[in-house]
Parts: C-alpha cells; structure tokens; sequence
C-alpha cells in the first residue's frame, strides 16, 4: 500500500478514559484525544464523552485539511460481551448501566460517519498486528495483564471471533481445578492466578500468614499500599516470598500460554499490560515455563516479546478495525 486511502477514526472506550485517535491507512498519528468517560453518570454521559472526543479528532483533521470523505470511520474498542456485527454492546463491567446498548446506531445518528465496534482486547491484537510487535506475522496471541486478563487471537491476518464473538476469553482457561474463585464464578481461572489483583491478594495472603518479606517494612503496616508493581521490584532485590509469587504467576501463565499455543500454533504470543514492565523478571520464566508445558513441535520457534504500542494500543486497534473491516488490511 504506496498510497494513503482515507483517514481513520479509533476510540477506546474504558471504564476511566475515553481516548481517541486520527490516523491515516499507512499507520501515521494525525490526530489525539483523551478525556474522562464518566461512568459513574451513566451511559449517556459516557457516549456524550465518546461524541465530544471523537469531534475533537474531526477538528483535527479539518485543521489538517482531510476532506470528510476521505474519512472512512470511527472504528470503538469497547470491553464485552458484545456484538461486533449487530454492534450491540451486552455488558461493559466497567461501565455501570451499560445493558443491550446499541452503540454501532447510536453514534452513527450522531457522528455520521460509518462505525465499527470491536472488543478491546481483539482491538490490542489487531492494533499490534498492524504496527505494534505483531508486525509481518499472521498468526498471533495477545493477552492484556491488567487487573482482569484480556485476549486477542489472530489466525491467518484475521482475528478470531467465534460463533457469538466470545473467542479468546484466554484469562478464563482453567489452570487449576477447584482453585482460586475467579470473577466469572468458576474456580482455578487463569485470571484468578495472573492479573495484577490476583497477584497482590497472593502475596496479602502469605504476608498476613507471618511470611517474612521486605515488603511489610517498605509498606510499613499499609498492607493496602500493596501493589504488583511493588513486588515485582522487591523480587529484582531478590525478597524471597516477592520471587516466590514472581515464579508462581510465570508458572501459571506459562500453562495458559502452553495451552494457546498447543491449540492454535501462533509464531508469536503478545504480553500487554502493567506486569511487563517488569521486564524479562517476569519474561524469562514465562518463557521457560511455556516451553516446559508446551508441546516440543508447537513451542518450537515461537516468539514470547512485550507488546509495543503500550497506552496507544486500544486506539490504533480501534483504528485498525476500519480497515480491516473496509478489507483495505
Ligand atoms: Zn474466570
């Protein structure tokens, strides 16, 4: 693709921020905005704040002198379940009220321009697909390590959507039977083992059992101050119970990871999220531990790197979205 073929349009859509940003086909930033979502006042004040940032946008390319049809949409990345092809959202966890919300309607009588809904995390894959760590490979797995654990699939340059477009609930893969209870009401859920909450309520629990830890004297008595962030950098000075919950969180992912990657045989598996920061603390037993777990023929070349677009990535695969849609990617 030499020649730039229209403009595109992504929003994020979270529980704290509405983000949005301007790009054109060929992957450049033309445009940004950022601005609270206002859950707590309901939906209306949160599509209100998705209307206003995507304006901001539209300003932006008026500014840059891009026409109005060489805008080709807005494309949402928004949390689920929903339905990309009714462009229906069932229900947003983060976003109190959100309920059967036809979102796809509602902003195109607003914006005027064609929308396409996504689920976020299908978003950061096809996001870094396109030009984050995903480039030039068809066949990846992302997973989001925040305080839930999202999932991205693509297979063959398309992402994976299922029958009802539920495909890549990877933080829901049982690690455990009749382990942790998890958000979702069953047991032993990779999530309930791996996110960054699940993560601090391992380690609250070994340190109210009396276990020695450098972290009671940095928090001195604030058990709530607790964060990942926090005993991913004790672990770096090597406190014992921090390198511990360390190990065990790689040991866990590198199952969930093992099972991906026995199922679906991707080149590449994407980790996003706070917990990479870490760096290859967290990398290298993941690696590891994917390898011990996974088949020998299916682990065999594939690549375990941190994702790449970071705070961006929600809205350059929202982006994404449009062109994929428009078959122009
Ligand atoms: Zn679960």
């Amino acid at each position: 693709m030499r020649r730039t073929s229209g403009y595109v349009i992504g929003v994020d859509l979270g529980g704290t921020n509405v983000r949005s940003i301007l790009m054109d086909s060929k992957g450049r930033v033309w445009g940004r905005d950022s601005r609270e979502s206002l859950a707590g006042q309901g939906k209306e004040a949160t599509i209100d704040q998705i209307v206003r940032s995507v304006g901001v946008v539209l300003e932006a390319a008026r500014s840059a002198g891009i026409s109005r049809p060489s805008l080709l949409g807005v494309g949402i990345g928004s949390p689920g379940p929903l339905n990309t092809k009714d462009g229906i959202v069932y229900i947003a966890p983060n976003l109190p009220g959100w309920e059967n919300v036809p979102l796809v309607r509602i902003l195109r009588d607003k914006i005027r321009l064609p929308i396409f809904l996504e689920n976020d995390a299908n978003a950061a894959a096809l996001g870094e697909w396109w030009i984050g760590a995903g480039r030039g490979v068809d066949d990846l797995v992302l997973l989001t390590l925040g305080t839930g654990i999202g999932g991205g699939i693509i297979i063959e340059g398309e992402v994976l959507h299922g029958a009802s477009d539920t495909a890549a609930e990877v933080g829901h893969m049982i690690v455990r039977e009749g382990g942790l209870l998890c958000n979702c009401g069953a047991r032993g859920c990779l999530e309930a083992y791996v996110s960054a909450t699940a993560v601090v309520a391992r380690t609250r629990a070994a340190i109210e059992q009396e276990r020695r830890t450098i972290l009671k004297r940095w928090l001195g008595g604030k058990l709530d101050n607790l964060s990942s962030e926090l005993i991913f950098r004790a672990a770096g000075e090597k406190d014992e119970l921090s390198s511990q919950i360390v190990e065990e969180t790689a040991r866990f992912l590198g199952i969930g990871i093992a099972n991906l990657v026995n199922l679906l045989d991707p080149s590449l598996v994407i980790l996003a999220g706070g917990m990479i920061q870490a760096g290859a603390l967290i990398l290298e037993p993941v690696r590891k531990y994917a390898t011990e777990y996974s088949l020998r023929a299916s682990i065999r070349g594939v690549r375990i790197v941190p994702a790449k677009l970071e705070a961006d990535s929600g809205t350059i695969g929202a982006a994404a979205t449009v062109l994929k849609r428009k078959r122009l990617l």
